[in-house]
């Protein structure tokens, strides 16, 4: 970390800005240094001129995937080029970045880790360690690295209470969800799904039936042309006209199933929501796994709001309902 912090303050460019800017585009990063950039550089054999190749392998010919090969596998030629690092310094710090390996503690496995972000610098929220009255906090990991040069702000919160809430709102919104649902199905529930399923299929071979018809039509008005009963211009118009017919049938036929393969779509994405929401309104104790069946990321402001994304649409509606409801509600608390 002082190593890269040395190199931010010189406004020695990161490897990413210098590439962009040998390329002439803008950069979006700050332009600091992280911890691992310069972890990989001081382990990066290139630099004593050395080169390595071999590192992976197709999986097979015609696969597009790369498996990582043991070290001992690695071909290595040295002093390939001119070396900026001479072996004993690389030697050196090996052993350093090898000493410190596996010495810092293990972090907490929390239910919502890896999912909380920063709404403003949109990286991670990093959950800290207990102190020493046992409170957990989340706070912004771009500040927690960059603040002293003034990048971001904390988004300092408490774990344990955002913890409990969301599981709350997130119990409230699955609710709310199923609800909503079966209100729904009473409501326009004249029909089963199979017996829409049925009548759409009824529609289709409806159809299929009349294009049957139309094209014998054809045939039998081809036979009369050959034999003279009709002139070559009645025989054109007609067979136009039904032409015609038969397209706009194998449109409606389209269209219809079309509409089959969605309802089945959607039956099949909607019964999957319904088995995780069941599930996990039964658990006591929900897993992170679950929560990362619903959830895709959680984005917290400066002033502590949260915005959830969820992987299904319907939540996500459900939820932006839910928060107007809750808006209102303390839109009416304050005012009356
Ligand atoms: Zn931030």
């Amino acid at each position: 970390m002082q190593i890269a912090d040395y190199l931010s303050k010189k406004k020695i460019p990161i490897p990413s800005d210098y590439n962009k800017r040998k390329r002439g585009t803008k950069s979006l990063t700050y332009g600091l240094w992280q911890q691992s950039t310069v972890r990989f550089i001081l382990s990066n054999e290139i630099y004593t001129g050395t080169v390595i190749q071999g590192k992976r392998k197709k999986v097979s010919f015609k696969s597009k995937k790369f498996i990582d090969l043991p070290e001992e596998d690695w071909i290595k030629v040295e002093n390939m080029h001119e070396a900026i690092i001479s072996k004993e310094d690389f030697e050196r710090a090996k052993k350093v970045i090898n000493a410190t390996k596996g010495s810092r503690v293990v972090q907490n496995d929390y239910l919502f880790k890896g999912l909380l972000r920063c709404y403003d610098c949109k990286g991670y929220i990093g959950i800290r360690s207990p102190d020493k009255n046992g409170n957990i906090y989340g706070r912004c990991q771009r500040y927690g690295r960059f603040g002293k040069f003034d990048v971001c702000s904390p988004h300092n919160f408490n774990y344990q209470v955002f913890e409990e809430q969301m599981l709350e709102v997130l119990r409230e919104v699955c609710k709310e969800y199923t609800n909503t649902k079966k209100l729904e199905e009473i409501a326009k529930q004249t029909k089963t799904k199979q017996a829409q399923e049925f009548d759409i299929k009824k529609q289709i071979e409806f159809f299929k039936k009349q294009v049957e018809g139309e094209t014998k039509k054809l045939e039998v008005m081809y036979d009369d042309r050959l034999a003279g009963i009709i002139t070559l211009d009645e025989y054109m118009k007609n067979a136009n006209r039904i032409k015609e017919v038969v397209k706009g049938y194998e449109q409606n036929i389209k269209e219809l199933e079309q509409e089959l393969s969605g309802e089945n779509d959607r039956t099949k994405s909607e019964s999957k929501l319904d088995n995780l929401i069941e599930e996990f309104l039964n658990m006591e104790k929900p897993t992170k796994e679950i929560i990362r069946e619903f959830i895709e990321k959680i984005e917290i402001h400066s002033d502590k709001q949260v915005d959830i994304y969820f992987n299904f649409k319907p939540l996500q509606e459900m939820s932006e309902k839910l928060k107007f409801i809750c808006a209102k509600k303390e839109y009416e608390r304050k005012v009356g």
